[in-house]
């Protein structure tokens, strides 16, 4: 028996240099490539792997690749099949199979199907004794050396070490897939727990279902009342091919691939009708199998979100309170300052109206996403609770503004309770699960009411107009409404 020479040993470090390593499928076959290129001689280097459904070798690398025709897919395919009916230590040289168990003939048997040229020769990927796909080398003429026995043997070895490679490459895609995947599937659930607004849910889902299917755009269209699909999500979508494919939508049929395979789109229905529709396109990389039982599971989950939040909406229609921050809804606010202006008419007291707003408040969600807005969102609201007295009126008005009629008092008071807000909330710290402490600061516009309005509204909108004027004006800072603001 002889032993590892340095040429043997030099191949086999650097092989097991490029394992090692931490880096994409790309990196990682080229650098396997550039070893051979230097050992070999070889002109090529690739892994493919067996599709079961499609029952075709797919690329490594680029798995939405099929093995490229030019390599003849049939006979590619042959050798698969052959491998798969060989004992696990073959490899295959130029449509023979040959075995490293008769290690006495290698060298010989190896030599013998050798061409001057144009070699090509295969080793399996195999996991637990079955064979899921192939490595391929394609070499020219080589160095004496490497025809030799122990040479083959270091190859042998350096291929069972890229197949373990591979698969646990395999494996870790796909359960990085996966958990993303799942992710995306629970904060699609759990997006009700808080919202029921869909112009605020949409979007989210867009970029939720977009970020996990990242080869591909994503588009959310929602039916309008004559029935026709209106995109709701991106701001723009120039595929006509889209909105050819949701008119053949059905709930018979709820999701239709275009012949291409590159777009796709998915019904989004309750029960009785579809309601809009989820679509994924892109102009170079094509839908593999996986990726559309993805899509089409999150569209389900999308649609289960949407109907709940439906008939959340249409619940609190009746409500008075909002679900997040338990302060008055806007319905409710408008109901109250009917009331509190037609009182302080007729028993001739003040009435004060603060406006106010977090100041970048997008930042917050796009930063740490919307789980946290919604935590600072509740906190802010419990801070504005604290400072108020127990007969001021306080409502959450939209997404991060808030408005606070404070009755029986005088614009002055209202300055001093808009000034002790502000710095309530400038010093709080928010504490979000799993983050950490945020800080935030509100923009606040006061104004007081006038018997000569002609409605409620308009001490609401001086508010906002004094508002406007904070936020204009640098944000985290109070502003009493005066009439040169218009
Ligand atoms: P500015 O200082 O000018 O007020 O900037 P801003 O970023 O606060 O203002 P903008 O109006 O651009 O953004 C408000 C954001 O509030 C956008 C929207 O996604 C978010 N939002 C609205 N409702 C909710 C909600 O219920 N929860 C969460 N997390 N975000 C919400
Ligand atoms: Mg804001
Ligand atoms: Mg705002």
């Amino acid at each position: 028996m002889s032993g590892f020479k340095k040429l043997e040993l030099d191949f086999l470090w650097e092989i097991s240099n490029v394992l090692t390593k931490n880096g994409s499928e790309e990196d990682f076959v080229l650098s396997l490539k550039s070893v051979f290129e230097k050992y070999l001689n070889a002109q090529n280097f690739g892994v493919f792997i067996w599709d079961e459904r499609a029952s075709r070798l797919r690329d490594f690398v680029k798995d939405w690749i099929f093995v490229d025709k030019n390599k003849q897919q049939e006979k590619i395919d042959e050798i698969y099949a052959s491998l798969q009916n060989s004992p696990e230590k073959s490899f295959i040289l130029n449509g023979k199979v040959l075995g490293f168990s008769q290690l006495r003939d290698l060298e010989a048997n190896f030599s013998n199907c050798m061409q001057e040229e144009n070699n090509l020769l295969y080793f399996p990927v195999i996991n637990e004794k079955k064979v899921l796909g192939l490595i391929e080398l394609e070499f020219g003429e080589v160095i004496h050396e490497v025809k030799s026995r122990d040479f083959l043997i270091s190859l042998g070895i350096g291929a069972s070490q890229i197949s373990a490679a591979v698969i646990n490459k395999i494996l870790n895609r796909k359960m990085l897939v996966n958990i993303n995947f799942h992710n995306v599937m629970k904060n699609i659930a759990k997006l009700i727990e808080t919202q029921y607004d869909l112009t605020y849910i949409l979007p989210i889902i867009g970029e939720m279902v977009d970020k996990f299917a990242a080869d591909h755009l994503i588009y959310i269209f929602m039916k309008d009342e004559e029935e026709k699909f209106k995109l709701v999500w991106p701001a723009n979508c120039h595929d006509e091919k889209i909105f050819a494919m949701l008119g053949k939508l059905s709930l018979q049929k709820p999701y239709a691939i275009s012949s291409g395979g590159k777009t796709g789109v998915w019904a989004l229905q309750n029960e009785q009708e579809i309601i809009g529709a989820l679509a994924a396109s892109s102009t170079s990389e094509k839908l593999c199998t996986k990726d559309a039982e993805y899509l089409s599971l999150l569209t389900r989950q999308a649609s289960i979100t949407i109907e709940k939040a439906n008939s959340y909406a249409q619940m609190l229609q009746y409500a008075t309170l909002d679900a997040l921050t338990g302060l008055n809804n806007r319905r409710q606010f408008e109901t109250r300052l009917s009331q509190e202006t037609a009182t302080a008419k007729r028993k001739n007291k003040p009435l004060c109206c603060i406006m106010l707003d977090i100041d970048h408040f997008k930042k917050v969600n796009d930063t740490y996403g919307h789980a946290a807005g919604d935590c600072v969102l509740k906190n802010v609201a419990n801070v504005i609770a604290n400072e108020l007295r127990e007969y001021d009126i306080a409502s959450r008005y939209g997404g991060e503004e808030f408005c606070i009629l404070l009755p029986d008092t005088k614009i002055e008071e209202a300055e001093f309770v808009a000034k002790r807000l502000r710095a309530a909330v400038e010093k709080t710290d928010i504490d979000v699960p799993d983050l950490g402490v945020l800080n935030v600061t509100i923009s606040v516009g006061v104004s007081k009411f006038e018997k000569n309005y002609e409605n409620p509204e308009i001490l609401h909108q001086k508010a906002d107009i004094a508002l406007y004027e904070a936020k204009h004006g640098g944000r985290n800072r109070v502003v009493v409404y005066n009439s040169a603001m218009g």
